[in-house]
């Protein structure tokens, strides 16, 4: 990374993170993709239980594979045969691995979801939720935040699930009302009620979509 970007998002992620806090979050920053997921590691115990809900920045820091390989329970939600299950596991784990579609210079995670499985479990279900979000993913405020869900994120995501979306074809959101549409939910996270349970790792690259 760009050593006047780094600095950069240095000074912006420590904004992040302020305003994290004030939401009852807590936020971290790691300088690479290597120190993030030293960081994730040592803030998920051995022998807990963690799950995903289909956060590329995960596996892009090495972090579902360091999980799998150690000494963890991970659930693989691709290896269930009854969906159904796999997501009820979720919500019982003692982990969640989540990205954000954006978040906010003070704090604000704004998620959408079409199946919902992902946003439900950031909502509530299971006991910590760990978001990885690279600084690519940093907005203004709510309203830019949601720009870029509907305008760089599905767009994105729908292409990669080959659905049949307006975006996908266009490159930006439509408003649509396509039965593959992954606009069903929007989750904005703006304050947790629950002490620890939502961490933020602020990572200096570019992740995800
Ligand atoms: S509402 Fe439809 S067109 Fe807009 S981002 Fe969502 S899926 Fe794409």
């Amino acid at each position: 990374m760009n050593e006047n970007i780094t600095k950069r998002n240095e000074l912006l992620a420590q904004k992040v993170i302020k305003g994290l806090e004030s939401r009852n979050m807590t936020g971290y920053y790691a300088a690479s993709k290597e120190e993030a997921c030293r960081l994730a590691l040592s803030l998920i115990a051995e022998g807990s239980s963690v799950t995903m809900g289909g956060a590329m920045s995960a596996h892009e820091i090495g972090l579902v594979e360091a999980l799998k390989a150690g000494n963890y329970n991970f659930i693989d939600r691709d290896a269930y045969e009854d969906k159904r299950a796999a997501m009820l596991a979720a919500y019982d784990a003692d982990f969640f691995l989540a990205s954000a579609n954006a978040i906010t210079e003070d704090g604000v995670m704004v998620n959408i979801d079409g199946n919902s499985n992902r946003v439900s479990a950031i909502a509530q279900g299971p006991k910590k939720v760990l978001f990885i979000v690279g600084m690519n993913k940093v907005c203004d405020d709510v309203d830019g935040a949601m720009k870029r869900a509907r305008n760089v994120a599905a767009p994105i995501n729908a292409q990669r699930f080959g659905l049949s979306t307006p975006c996908a074809k266009t490159g930006s959101c439509m408003n649509c009302k396509s039965p593959d549409t992954i606009c069903c939910q929007f989750l904005i996270t703006r304050f947790s009620r629950h002490e620890g349970r939502i961490h933020v790792i602020l990572v200096n690259d570019n992740l995800g979509f």
